[in-house]
């Protein structure tokens, strides 16, 4: 049997909730959007990277309020951040680094997703996850205030691994100055089948890192747990990987 891949989705807003857990937070830095003088589009992307410490730059005041830049002011706070990203990654507007800071309330359930697509977890559930060996596991410790005594939260930094499939992603030319492209992602993408990372259970493909992907032995694990409020919509795998079997 191939492994099983499945989108991590929040519940519709209309479902019963398991936990009353909500929280105002913002990542600690965030480079500013972009005004382009080329394309003439004004944007910023939605990427975080919670494990990137931007507390060693001297300018790290000028990356703190979320705000649009022109260009020339963007590309030269991105390039002080750029030698701080993981190997192969790219600043992008708008991208946010460091730990959730803010205030929380509320009980939280071992999973939860922010905005859909940024992944929490608590203390406990992070335990269990590691002791059943899920890999790509990567937690940043969040900063908040007004958590229940006891309770923990880890925001999930995921990898970016394999690629959404090219058929259910239509890309136009890349902006040469700032790298904005259109991009139209099909309302239930599958995955490309011969870019299956098959050494991490959790990941964003390349190709679409607001979409959080996870297999079968992530969902097993999770559902162990009890309750969390979070969805798994099965993502279709074109064509159908011939590695990776579970048995
Ligand atoms: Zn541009």
């Amino acid at each position: 049997m191939p492994m099983r891949f499945y989108q991590l989705q929040r519940p519709l807003p209309e479902t019963a909730k398991h936990w009353s857990g909500s929280l105002s937070a913002e990542h600690v830095w965030t480079l500013p959007g972009v005004e382009c003088p080329t394309c003439h589009e004004t944007w910023s992307g939605q990427l975080s990277l919670p494990g990137v410490d931007l507390s060693s730059l001297l300018e790290q005041d000028s990356l703190v309020e979320p705000r649009v830049e022109p260009h020339a002011e963007y590309a030269r706070l991105a390039a002080l951040v750029q030698p701080l990203l993981p190997l192969g990654m790219m600043a992008e507007p708008g991208m946010q680094f460091g730990p959730l800071r803010g205030t929380a309330h509320g009980a939280w359930g071992p999973l939860s997703a922010r905005f859909g697509w940024e992944v929490l977890v608590t203390q406990e559930a992070l335990r269990h996850l590691q002791a059943a060996g899920i890999r790509g596991l990567v937690p940043v410790r969040t900063e908040l205030q007004g958590l229940e005594a006891g309770v923990a939260l880890h925001e999930l930094e995921l990898p970016i691994r394999g690629l959404l499939h090219r058929d259910s992603v239509l890309t136009g030319p890349k902006c040469r100055t700032c790298g904005w492209y259109e991009t139209r992602i099909a309302p239930e993408p599958w995955l490309d089948g011969d870019a299956l990372p098959h050494e991490v259970d959790l990941f964003r493909p390349e190709n679409g890192t607001t979409y959080t992907l996870v297999n079968e032995r992530f969902v097993e694990a999770v559902h162990a747990l009890g309750p969390s409020d979070v969805t798994f919509r099965e993502v279709r795998v074109m064509p159908v990987s011939r590695s990776g079997s579970l048995h």
